[in-house]
């Protein structure tokens, strides 16, 4: 199978073709048809399985067929993972002009806040500084969001982040969004996450 063949628009598999992705990993080909569908999914998938595209793919597509400003959350457990999300997105958008905003502990927030005042596309976070930012910049809010991801949900949890990402929740629409959580391992603790954030999701697992 190509990446056309999963339904997704030319410039996406232009990307894909420029960054040299032959054809779609075993855990793409399962997941972007299931979410251009529009379900919710859980994916279990180690790093390494091309899980980033998976979901970075299909939010790309959305944008495309309704721009949309703080269109899309990504949390990650790490800076390192969360600015590597953000480099997978600029290069898989880079024939649709998407802007985004990574959000991570141990930097100022002040240039964080300003990129979130152009009004990014996506935003990349770290729980921890997202809700800081949620708390503190002016003007900030997730109220229109659409699709939610929780990337190494595992390690989201394992960090202690759960209370956090309970307020997160709580600023997020539940009506109209879409949610993907991936994961390495399934645990009580991700699947009762699982249970508080997604609905009707489809597991898919390589
Ligand atoms: P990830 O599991 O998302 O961290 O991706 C692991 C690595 O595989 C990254 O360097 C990606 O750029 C690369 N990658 C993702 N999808 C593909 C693909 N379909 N073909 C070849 N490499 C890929």
């Amino acid at each position: 199978k190509t990446f056309s063949d999963l339904g997704l628009i030319e410039q996406l598999c232009e990307a894909c073709e420029q960054l040299s992705y032959k054809k779609p990993t075993p855990i793409q080909a399962q997941a972007i048809p299931l979410a251009l569908q529009g379900r919710d999914i859980i994916g279990l998938a180690e790093t390494g399985s091309g899980k980033t595209a998976a979901f970075v793919l299909p939010i790309l597509q959305a944008l495309m067929e309704k721009q949309q400003v703080l269109h899309s959350l990504i949390l990650a457990p790490t800076r390192e993972l969360a600015y590597q999300i953000g480099e997978n997105i600029q290069a898989l958008g880079a024939f649709i002009g998407v802007r985004k905003a990574v959000l991570v502990g141990g930097m100022d927030m002040m240039p964080q806040a300003i990129a979130l005042g152009k009004k990014p596309h996506i935003i990349v976070a770290t729980p921890g500084r997202l809700l800081d930012h949620l708390e503190n910049t002016k003007g900030f809010s997730l109220r229109q969001l659409k699709y939610l991801i929780m990337d190494e949900a595992d390690r989201l949890l394992d960090l202690d982040f759960g209370p956090i990402l309970e307020k997160i929740l709580k600023n997020i629409p539940k009506e109209g969004r879409k949610t993907y959580l991936f994961s390495a391992t399934m645990s009580s603790k991700v699947e009762s996450l699982q249970r508080a954030s997604l609905s009707n999701p489809v597991r898919v697992s390589v």
